[in-house]
């Protein structure tokens, strides 16, 4: 047994510190961006008159600001340590390195990939597939990233596959989140393996190997359906999809919705799904968090909102404590952040 598995020091109102599956630093400074002409009626009209909009504005800058408010706020939810997948086609090269160090100026663990994708032509996926291969041969901790495949021409899937192979990691990738990615699982076959993360598997028409990655809340939230992840033989995993990093908020709504599908179902299923973080982050199984409440036990955790971290501990280093971070100025943070937010709405008007 590790130090990490070993939680025998763990007290009633602590827990490992919490991981986030999958998340969208960039997306932190969303909220409250202009709203498109038109309310989109489909997922794919969601992702191009929303999320396209939105990467294509952004730029180093404002994805610093954005990455260090999504790190402070799931230190604020308990979290230490995010899965991140990144997009931001106008600003490539050094994007992964703007987020470990912005997660690494808050202390949150991270995990970077960027989405690499066709629809900004071979150029624009030749880069992307670039920025993972630099970062990760640097030393980072990361996956390479995919976007989709329904983004992606077969020449893609099998480099970044080939590039995952290569350097030992998985790929972390969205599968069959909308019915727009319907032949995404027949194209992944063959190319999937156990590392791979698949990231909302709401239409998965056949098994592939890897960690499926629930994100409750965006799918109901992208209103794409049920993903009934209890019913894949797959380890699963939790993520936010980019709306925070509360993972105890995350945690709830997958109980509420498996349980709306499911009237037996119990909170210890979301749970197991939560606690499959620790073996994609086995780091974050020796943080610890301190909480508002006891015990934390997952038959209460499920009916009781608002429970909050009281001190997390990071790699041993006190990271948040009395309700503020110790390692930025929170309100310095907010700050900067709302700044940029403006700059990138701007950028999105323009375009
Ligand atoms: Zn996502």
């Amino acid at each position: 047994m590790t130090a990490a598995e070993d939680v025998t020091d763990l007290g009633p109102s602590q827990t490992q510190g919490l991981v986030c599956a999958h998340h969208h630093l960039y997306s932190a400074l969303a909220r409250g961006a202009p709203a498109p002409s038109q309310p989109p009626r489909t997922f794919g009209a969601i992702l191009s008159e929303i999320w396209w909009r939105l990467d294509q504005a952004l730029d180093l800058e404002i994805l610093e600001w954005s990455a260090k408010l999504g790190a402070l706020e799931a230190l604020e939810g308990g979290t230490t340590a995010l899965i991140d997948h990144h997009e931001s086609p106008g600003a490539i090269e050094g994007a992964l390195d703007v987020i470990a160090s912005a997660c690494e100026a808050v202390g949150v663990r991270v995990d970077c990939c960027y989405g690499v994708t066709d629809r900004h032509g071979p150029d624009g996926a030749a880069a992307g597939l670039a920025e993972n291969e630099r970062f990760l041969r640097a030393g980072g901790r990361g996956h390479v990233g995919l976007h989709a495949a329904f983004t992606c021409g077969d020449e893609t899937l099998e480099a970044a596959a080939g590039l995952a192979a290569e350097l030992g990691v998985g790929v972390h990738v969205h599968v069959a989140e909308g019915p727009e990615d319907a032949e995404g699982p027949r194209r992944l076959q063959g190319w999937a393996t156990d590392d791979w993360l698949l990231v909302h598997a709401v239409h998965l028409d056949r098994d592939l190997p890897g960690t499926i990655v629930h994100n409750p809340r965006s799918n109901m939230n992208n209103s794409v359906g049920y993903a009934m992840p209890a019913q894949r033989p797959n380890a699963v995993a939790l993520g936010t999809d980019g709306i925070g990093a509360d993972m105890l908020e995350e945690f709830r709504l997958a109980y509420a919705r498996h349980r709306e599908y499911d009237v037996t179902a119990s909170p210890e299923t979301a749970w197991a799904w939560l606690a499959e973080g620790w073996s994609l982050f086995p780091e974050a199984a020796g943080d610890r968090v301190t909480w508002s409440y006891e015990p934390m036990d997952p038959w209460h955790l499920a009916f009781t909102t608002g429970v909050r971290p009281v001190e997390v501990i990071v790699g041993g280093e006190v990271v948040w404590a009395d309700g503020a971070p110790t390692r930025v100025d929170g309100a310095e943070v907010r700050a900067r952040a709302a700044e940029q937010a403006r700059r990138l709405f701007g950028r999105m008007e323009e375009t």
